[in-house]
């Protein structure tokens, strides 16, 4: 599938999150909400600093899976 952050090619991981969870080249292991995917239609994300959250979590939360919901989403 497509990465829903940058839409380059990536991989969707089995989840019991309610929403979907990605594993991207460029931007990592992460999730996004159901609600997010449904607001989602002709938005992007801002793909930059969408990054620099993902990235920011990992730190905060090692081995946790961050997960891009409707309070800390970042659109374009
Ligand atoms: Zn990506």
């Amino acid at each position: 599938m497509k990465c829903v952050n940058c839409s380059g090619e990536a991989q969707q991981v089995d989840s019991e999150l309610d929403g979907i969870e990605i594993n991207c080249p460029s931007c990592g292991h992460f999730g996004v909400s159901a609600s997010v995917l449904r607001q989602r239609s002709g938005r992007t994300f801002d793909v930059e600093k969408t990054r620099v959250f993902l990235h920011n979590e990992r730190d905060i939360n090692p081995g946790r899976v961050p997960v891009i919901d409707s309070e800390n989403v970042i659109w374009e």
